[in-house]
């Protein structure tokens, strides 16, 4: 059987350049399962021309008819909702249980696009002089482009070019060359939603078509998620070439388990935050901050207990829990971070290189490290991938202040059962995203999704209220109708 080649999406059709192949590979097998074109830059170039001709007609459309077209393909996406998670396992390696969460999660970001007649009318008021009325209006920026990683290939696209579409922009999305498939199907759906040709345009790529875009002075804005050197990067040469920029990068996310916490609620919310999706999340626990021995000591206990249990195999079997890693590169760094980790001192608690394991495929059992300090790299690093580190801390304040001293500032949770306790670490963390007893805290579509520190680097978050505000630019009018035979003198004076 031939082997899908995954080209581009311009101006509405398929398209294909005789740009450079790379392979993929199915990471529970190993195997190529198909090939992705690197787009060539008269590709990008041919992207930016098709977005550019769409925006004229689109810019006018009205935000209800656009918002129309988010119906219909909130409709597509749930009738091709199989189809879409075997995309994703097969090129990703997550669960098809863990799968359909990603894609719901996605679906949840055109609901609230759909709202756009409603999140673009603006503020209006009368009389702000005599017989002088000014309304501020919400109005697109043009062409923007988004830039994706491979750990969220249907979600993280969703949260980008939904809302700046119906806010009226043109998009052109680059997807991880990873795991560029579902992308570009669901891209496909919105054509026979009903988008208009140009106004969402795939280019498949690396790093160069990255460049390209954000040089190319047509381009307004770019959104990108990624690892944090990268959207370091991307933040400071998009914002040199005077683009609007939201980078949102890497993380290491905290759990405080207080002496009070409901335990076994406690270890359940660890073991699907540290090993759901093999640990490929921005938002998974990686850092366990138990306050007191007696607490770190029960922790590690029910740990053990619990990762003995994990299921581990192909993403294509739902009563699997964990999946493989994207990449036998990637395996192999987080097998190292596991000896790195022995060397610093840290105690290797459950080794995950002792699971049983698929013979082939990238995969890797979960892995415990108990007693690990902030020197260490497997604490300072972001390992993205199943290895949970547990730190013992003596109360709140000191593990509050290993999760500020920490570069990233993503996402963070405390389990507790004392109000006090909480409020007071939701009031003063410096994190973005807050838990109690709620280990993944990713806001739902109608807020916004953004960390602190180097998790995060621009101004606004993604999606929800902040992404109306990011693909949008304020204009505010200011007008009067003089009476006919009216005429005001000159005035020199500034007008209050
Ligand atoms: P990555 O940074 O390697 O790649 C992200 C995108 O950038 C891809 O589209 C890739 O093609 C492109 N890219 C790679 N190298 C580039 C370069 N030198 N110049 C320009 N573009 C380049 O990230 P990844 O491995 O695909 O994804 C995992 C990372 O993403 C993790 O660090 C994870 O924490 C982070 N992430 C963050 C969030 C968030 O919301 N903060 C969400 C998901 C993933």
């Amino acid at each position: 059987m031939s082997k899908p080649l995954i080209g581009h999406l311009i101006a509405g059709q398929p398209y294909c350049d005789n740009g450079q192949r790379q392979p993929l590979y199915n990471p529970a097998t190993g195997a190529v399962c198909g090939e992705v074109l690197l787009a060539q830059p008269a590709t990008v170039e041919r992207a930016i021309d098709a977005a550019q001709s769409a925006y004229p007609a689109w810019r006018d459309t009205p935000p209800l008819k656009r918002a129309r077209v988010m119906f219909a393909l909130k409709a597509l996406l749930e009738a091709h909702a199989d189809e879409l998670c075997e995309l994703i396992t097969d090129q990703h390696g997550k669960v098809l249980h863990d799968a359909l969460g990603e894609l719901q999660r996605g679906i949840e970001n055109i609901e609230y696009a759909a709202g756009a007649p409603e999140l673009l009318k603006g503020d209006y008021s009368r009389n702000v002089g005599a017989n002088i009325d000014s309304w501020s209006d919400m109005q697109p920026l043009g062409v923007v482009a988004g830039i994706t990683p491979f750990n969220f290939p249907a979600m993280v696209p969703l949260w980008m070019w939904p809302l700046a579409v119906v806010c009226g922009n043109c998009f052109i999305l680059k997807p991880s060359e990873r795991d560029p498939a579902v992308a570009l199907r669901i891209a496909e759906l919105a054509q026979q939603a009903g988008l208009p040709p140009g106004v969402l345009n795939v280019v498949n790529g690396g790093r160069e078509v990255v460049e390209q875009l954000l040089d190319d002075h047509r381009i307004k804005a770019v959104s990108f998620v990624g690892s944090t050197p990268i959207a370091a990067s991307i933040y400071a040469r998009g914002s040199a070439a005077g683009k609007r920029v939201q980078a949102l990068g890497g993380a290491k996310n905290h759990a405080v388990i207080m002496p009070d916490a409901d335990l076994d609620n406690a270890v359940s919310a660890l073991m699907g935050a540290a090993f759901g999706s093999c640990g490929e999340r921005c938002m998974a626990i990686s850092a366990a901050v138990a306050v007191g021995d007696a607490t770190a000591d029960a922790l590690v206990a029910r740990l053990r207990t619990a990762m003995a249990e994990l299921r581990i195999g192909s993403g294509r079997d739902n009563s699997n829990d964990m999946g493989p890693l994207i990449s036998a590169e990637h395996r192999d760094k987080v097998i190292g971070y596991l000896q790195t980790g022995v060397e610093q001192g840290a105690e290797l608690v459950v080794d995950g290189r002792d699971a049983q394991l698929p013979a082939a495929g990238y995969f890797l059992g979960a892995s415990l490290f108990d007693r690990v300090d902030a020197s260490m790299s497997i604490y300072r690093d972001e390992i993205f991938g199943p290895v949970l580190c547990l730190l013992r801390v003596p109360d709140l304040a000191a593990a509050m202040q290993l999760i500020d001293d920490h570069q990233y500032g993503n996402g963070t949770a405390i389990f507790t059962r004392d109000g006090e306790a909480a409020r007071y670490f939701c009031d003063n963390i410096s994190v973005g995203m807050v838990g109690v007893n709620v280990p993944l805290p990713v806001p739902v579509a109608y807020h916004s999704f953004g960390g602190w520190k180097r998790s995060l680097f621009g101004d606004l978050s993604a999606y929800g209220p902040d992404g109306v505000r990011f693909y949008t630019q304020r204009k505010t009018v200011t007008q009067r109708w003089p009476s006919s035979g009216v005429r005001d003198g000159i005035s020199y004076s500034f007008p209050s």
